[in-house]
């Protein structure tokens, strides 16, 4: 399949028009670049892109040239930003290109990322520039070969159009793909609009394309929360269980589908301090860490409010009490499978695990890899506190831990291959993107393409990759990002 051959299907556009506006791409001005593809998410709508495809998938990404069907065009959406209701969200620098059918029958969101203004830009320039493109695009993908729900993305294309930061930089598109952009704020606008009708429509529509299974239900909306509310719930337990910091919880990032949306400030951990903020506006540390399961929590109620009109409170009330338990048996569930331990019977030694990593602020994510791996030679040489010493207490857990496995598993080999399965040797670390987007600054991806290769694998280890799966260098270290992209 090529770009101009994909099968555009209408779902949005049924929808009432004032949820959208209808808006062409504005056509990135000058020198063009392909800095990347992901082979991957391409194969989500059967692209095969040989090498006289990518002048046409440049110019799609551009905005420049686009396949007849496509009828682009600009969500309305509102939400709670850092807590305060804001009622004038929407696409402002992102379009939907147009819905595509693949041949399983699946249907995918193209999404163009920094394709102009729309009517929901306010005083910004409807452009993302390339650092944050990139980020977003080698994150999309790092996720989901982790096994953390996300939206995907395609590709990115960087132009010489000049864009005003705190720097000018370089006006770069990124075409995102998933099966919905639909978030909690959506509903939030047609509810703070009193818009019953919209929200009613809406409903149906989420239920009918995403979620059929509870077509039947006496009362759908409740139990579209509760559906939404699992999947983020895992969700969120999946970020805390890999060390994920979003950055941005506001209700307008947070997807209908229970994916990790909009990827701004974010960082993986690279020391354990779970009270880590990753965005350098966030001066009250709403987005930390730690605090994003309740945060989560509280999106989940935002979205519960704005679904009250078409069900009743107590429904309501009875699915958002559930989140807690949702959220703790996944995150038990994920947090001991990277130390091979029973949630239920043993959660103990994880809580003392992290313990330990939490003392000492250990870059956990080498610690547990070592683990895995049975080098316990180089855990031990993480674990080691700032006087290089071994918080007390450490080695009656490496014994305790070792004696389970060697009571619950067969042989180390065992151990060996479970573990390395849930422990990535690498992940997305701050340094190393920034390294990518210096020489990507310079008009070379080819550190880009590196990282996108060894992201596809996390779990596997190639060589010693000691660049990669080394420590952080200093200038690194507790980095925060600001969210002006
Ligand atoms: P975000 O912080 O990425 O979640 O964006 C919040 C809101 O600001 C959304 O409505 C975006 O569409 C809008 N926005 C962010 N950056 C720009 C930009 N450069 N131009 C226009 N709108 C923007
Ligand atoms: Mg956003
Ligand atoms: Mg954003």
């Amino acid at each position: 399949m090529q770009l101009h051959t994909l099968e555009f299907v209408k779902r949005f556009t049924h929808l009432p028009k004032r949820f959208y506006q209808l808006k062409k791409p504005t056509p990135l001005a000058g020198q063009l670049a392909l800095v990347a593809v992901s082979a991957d998410a391409a194969q989500l709508i059967d692209l095969n892109l040989c090498k006289q495809d990518q002048q046409e998938l440049i110019e799609f990404l551009a905005g420049r040239w686009l396949p007849k069907k496509s009828q682009p065009l600009a969500m309305k959406y509102a939400g709670h930003q850092f807590g305060f209701y804001n009622p004038d969200l929407g696409d402002g620098r992102g379009l939907l290109l147009g819905e595509v059918r693949n041949k399983l029958g699946q249907v995918w969101d193209l999404h163009l990322k920094g394709a102009g203004q729309t009517a929901w830009s306010r005083f910004a320039d409807g452009r993302a520039v390339l650092r944050s493109s990139i980020r977003e695009f080698l994150a999309s993908e790092a996720l989901f070969h982790l096994g953390i729900p996300t939206t995907r993305a395609l590709a990115l294309v960087t132009s010489s159009e000049p864009v005003r930061r705190e720097r000018i930089e370089a006006a770069t598109t990124l075409l995102r793909l998933t099966a919905s952009h639909i978030r909690f704020g959506h509903f939030e606008h047609l509810y703070y609009t009193n818009d019953l009708d919209g929200l009613k429509q809406l409903l149906d529509f989420v239920i009918k394309q995403h979620y059929p299974e509870i077509q039947e239900s006496q009362d759908p909306a409740a139990s579209l929360l509760a559906q939404v509310l699992e999947r983020t719930a895992l969700l969120v337990a999946k970020w805390q269980a890999y060390g994920f910091c979003h950055g941005v919880l506001n209700t307008d990032n947070m997807s209908i589908l229970g994916e990790t949306f909009d990827f701004g400030p974010y960082a993986f951990l690279d020391t354990y301090e779970p009270s880590f903020v990753g965005n350098h506006s966030d001066d009250q540390g709403r987005y930390a860490f730690n605090r994003q399961p309740s945060i989560v929590h509280w999106n989940l109620i935002c979205l519960g409010q704005a679904l009250l009109p078409l069900s009743n409170e107590s429904a309501i009330r009875q699915v958002l009490d559930s989140f807690t338990e949702h959220y703790t048996k996944h995150y038990r569930q994920a947090m001991a499978a990277r130390l091979g331990v029973n949630p239920d019977e043993n959660w103990q030694l994880v809580e003392r695990f992290l313990y330990f990593c939490e003392l000492t602020s250990c870059d956990w994510t080498r610690v547990l890899r070592a683990l895995a791996e049975g080098e316990l030679t180089e855990a031990n040489s993480l674990m080691l506190n700032k006087q290089d010493q071994l918080p007390r207490g450490w080695q009656e857990w490496l014994s305790d831990w070792q004696l389970y496995l060697a009571k619950n598993f067969s042989n180390q080999a065992v151990v060996e291959q479970t573990l390395t399965q849930v422990n990535p040797c690498v992940l997305p670390r701050t340094h190393l993107l920034e390294q990518a987007i210096q020489s990507a600054e310079k008009g070379d991806f080819s550190e880009v393409n590196r990282l996108l290769a060894i992201f596809r694998q996390p779990f596997t280890r190639k060589g010693k990759q000691p660049q990669d799966t080394g420590s952080v260098p200093d200038w690194a270290l507790g980095l925060s990002l600001s969210c002006s992209s």
